[in-house]
């Protein structure tokens, strides 16, 4: 069973906040402080795989804690200026590794739109499946992700098991994980919901400009 626990380091006053128990601790810099800690209203699901569709190796933890080996593939090249991160990743294999605390600001969605609000980054958890669009994930992932869901809503109130989507969602056109393999279905029913959240509404089209 996954749980949430708040660490609280001895060594200064900082108190770590919002880690998963179970989880692989990989502390990215890329991330900052919430607008609103209160405000986690937000799940996004994401997949991601380095070097693409390659799975297993350390190019995740090298993209999200800065430390990319450009030598290693090409395409790091062309991604080694990105700072970006995410709370959780999940792998292949159910392993669950933690980058940035809950609480804090993780920076995985970029531009973006939820039911009219943009900077989805300001109150959404983001999850990262290690995958691609291109295949189906695994069991054991959507195992652990629906444990690490309930986990999630047990211990942040103010989200909601309606209120998880995909990238793809929020900022259609520009993304497209977690993509046509992910069982959105097989998520919604074992919520008892409907899936994927649909991002859009009228005040959406009016802010496009975002
Ligand atoms: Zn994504």
């Amino acid at each position: 069973m996954l749980k949430i626990v708040k660490k609280h380091s001895e060594s200064n006053n900082n108190i770590n906040k919002g880690f998963l128990e179970s989880a692989r601790v990989c502390p990215s810099p890329n991330h900052d402080d919430r607008p609103d800690s209160d405000d986690i209203s937000l799940i996004v699901i994401h997949n991601i795989s380095l070097p693409p569709n390659q799975f297993g190796g350390e190019g995740i933890d090298q993209l999200f804690t800065n430390t990319l080996n450009k030598d290693e593939h090409p395409f790091y090249e062309e991604i080694d200026h990105l700072r970006v991160s995410s709370h959780l990743l999940i792998r292949r294999d159910g392993e669950v590794v933690q980058y940035v605390p809950f609480e804090k600001r993780a920076w995985h969605a970029g531009e973006s739109s939820y039911l009219g609000r943009s900077v989805c980054n300001d109150f959404s958890i983001g999850i990262e499946m290690e995958g691609t669009d291109f295949e189906p994930f695994t069991d054991i992932q959507y195992q652990v992700l629906e444990t690490t869901i309930h986990s999630l809503l047990e211990r942040y109130p103010t989200l909601s098991k309606q209120n998880i989507t995909g990238h793809e969602h929020i900022a259609p056109g520009r993304k497209t994980d977690p993509g046509p393999y992910f069982k959105w279905e097989k998520l919604a029913k074992s919520l008892d919901t409907k899936l994927p959240a649909d991002a859009c509404n009228e005040s959406n089209e009016v802010n496009k400009d975002d």
